[in-house]
């Protein structure tokens, strides 16, 4: 795509998502090269959303893409009972073996009608998995970061994923993590693990190996990205240094009845977080969801979050960690934005857009899907 206009009504731009009306933005070959605002430039432009609001589009930091194979058979089994190495997870994804792609393509459909632009997937399966997800992601211009495991031959798994996705800290010895650490950094890759999502795991890493699964995570592992931490206490909070990327998922800690992340002392410290929406076959990918159903829980809590921080965490904080050219709108970054329809009866009267996003935001009320400048099939 070469050059093209655009206008809208409202747009949140820049880095601090500032919200300004009668928005025009130049694109060229997917690069926004020029935006104005302030005045009415509605008839010079290409494309016209006339009463609209244009945002970023979203990060999604952790998602599970294949078991997407298996949606809605694990209500009311544990977390081992479910993703466990014995658990349906993996029953569901070698019984479905030859639906992968099949599924794996609707999920990436579903990610881009829900405004999801990019998004972090720990991969199972090894090379031969993630080559398969590599394949079908290339149909598409969603960006995925796939963070993939293996039993051995690290070094060939990195040659096509984007860094290590590893499942607990607590499956590996204290020599096999400080080797996988070193693998990750001779490669330049970035190393995820999912940390503190059970007490159980979190007690029995303590009795193991004398250390919890977050220390072992940061010393030996020195992993970059944190998921979950749902049972982590405040003060182990501030043990985490600023550089790490945090990846929160509170409904997946819901459904399995793990608790609930400590969010509020999260933004207390100034950590960029972000949210993830987890395996697929519990929990659908709906990330604005899950951004609303953290800040309901804070407020069971009586806890207060700034609704622009929670807009960040799905697009200015991934983007910056992941160094992405995409998560906030300004001149030489990418086209890649949504646009609700303030017309649509969901937003109809709304006194706060950026409020009315967290709580009143759907799929349905998305009118427009650009990535890179190129419209998405959303319907
Ligand atoms: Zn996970």
């Amino acid at each position: 795509m070469e050059k093209k206009t655009f206008f809208c009504s409202y747009a949140l731009i820049g880095k601090d998502l500032n919200l300004k009306d009668n928005v025009f933005f130049e694109v060229n070959k997917g690069i926004i090269t020029k935006i104005e605002s302030g005045h009415d430039l509605k008839k010079s432009a290409d494309v016209i959303f006339e009463n609209a609001l244009l945002l970023p589009d979203y990060v999604n930091s952790h998602i599970h893409i294949t078991d997407s194979v298996a949606k809605d058979c694990a209500y009311g089994q544990s977390l081992a009972e479910t993703v466990g190495p014995k658990g349906i997870k993996f029953k569901e994804i070698r019984k479905n073996n030859s639906f992968i792609e099949t599924c794996v393509e609707y999920t990436f459909q579903n990610l881009i009608l829900h405004g999801v632009g990019t998004f972090i997937n720990f991969q199972e399966g090894g090379h031969p998995l993630l080559q398969r997800v590599i394949s079908v992601n290339k149909k598409f211009l969603l960006k995925g970061i796939h963070l993939g495991r293996e039993k051995n031959n690290w070094d060939t798994l990195l040659t096509i994923a984007d860094g290590l996705g590893i499942s607990t800290p607590f499956g590996y010895t204290d020599d096999e993590l400080a080797r996988l650490a070193s693998v990750a950094k001779k490669n330049k890759k970035i190393i995820g693990t999912h940390v503190a999502e059970d007490p159980d795991i979190v007690k029995k890493s303590i009795e193991t190996f004398k250390k919890t699964d977050l220390e072992r995570a940061l010393d030996l592992l020195k992993a970059d990205i944190l998921v979950h931490l749902t049972n982590v206490t405040s003060e182990e909070i501030t043990l985490i240094p600023k550089d790490k990327f945090l990846v929160l998922c509170p409904r997946s800690n819901a459904f399995f009845g793990l608790g609930f992340p400590p969010l509020a002392d999260i933004i207390e410290h100034n950590f960029k977080f972000g949210f993830g929406t987890d395996n697929i076959m519990t929990t659908n990918v709906d990330i604005i969801e899950e951004a609303r159903y953290a800040l309901y829980q804070l407020r069971v809590q009586k806890k207060l979050i700034d609704i622009k921080t929670l807009i960040k965490a799905l697009t200015v904080y991934p983007a910056e960690f992941l160094k992405l050219n995409s998560g906030w709108l300004d001149t030489g970054r990418d086209a890649s934005f949504i646009v609700y329809d303030l017309r649509h009866p969901n937003f109809q009267c709304s006194k706060n857009l950026l409020t009315s996003v967290i709580f009143r935001g759907k799929p349905q009320s998305i009118n427009s899907h650009y990535i890179q400048g190129t419209k998405q099939k959303i319907q």
